[in-house]
């Protein structure tokens, strides 16, 4: 994997670039070139947090380490597949599915996760929910999947959490 350029394409907090050796401090959210790929984790590959879109000018994908982690630790504690069905999104993109303007997925913190059924919704969203680094938590019970964010989560207060 190499660096990617930085432009104002896309906004979001403080960027690191990918050193070409390994992935880079957690601190910071990760920048990639939306044509690599590679493990992020035990479970997670780049490839899926990639931007759904094919707007030729959309070429970096922001993610942030959190986000990863948290996705890793409920894969781990439920022990199935996660599947993603949107990741990071530039802000075209996200306009185009009728996101939120501010919306989590255009700063790389935010993972929609398909589920199979109803059931899994709940459990699902259920495991999140005790999860610290989770912010907002969105359950879409007839369209069967559950938003994950990692916002920042106000003191001692449970994660913001809607359903749609
Ligand atoms: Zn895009």
């Amino acid at each position: 994997m190499t660096p990617a350029e930085w432009t104002d394409a896309n906004e979001g907090p403080d960027v690191a670039l990918l050193p070409t050796d390994g992935l880079p401090p957690r601190e910071t959210v990760w920048l990639f070139g939306k044509t690599e790929n590679g493990p992020l984790s035990a479970h997670f590959s780049l490839h899926e947090f990639h931007c759904r879109c094919n707007d030729r000018g959309c070429h970096q994908t922001l993610i942030h380490p959190r986000l990863v982690d948290v996705l890793q630790t409920l894969r781990e504690s439920l022990g199935r597949p996660l599947p993603l069905t949107s990741g990071f999104r530039c802000k075209t993109y996200n306009r185009v599915v009728g996101g939120r303007i501010r919306s989590q997925h255009t700063r790389g913190m935010a993972a929609d996760i398909a589920c199979a059924s109803l059931a899994q919704v709940e459990e699902l969203a259920a495991a999140a929910q005790k999860l610290p680094a989770v912010g907002g938590l969105g359950k879409y019970p007839a369209r069967l999947f559950v938003h994950i964010d990692v916002r920042p989560r106000n003191h001692n207060t449970t994660p913001e959490m809607w359903i749609g």
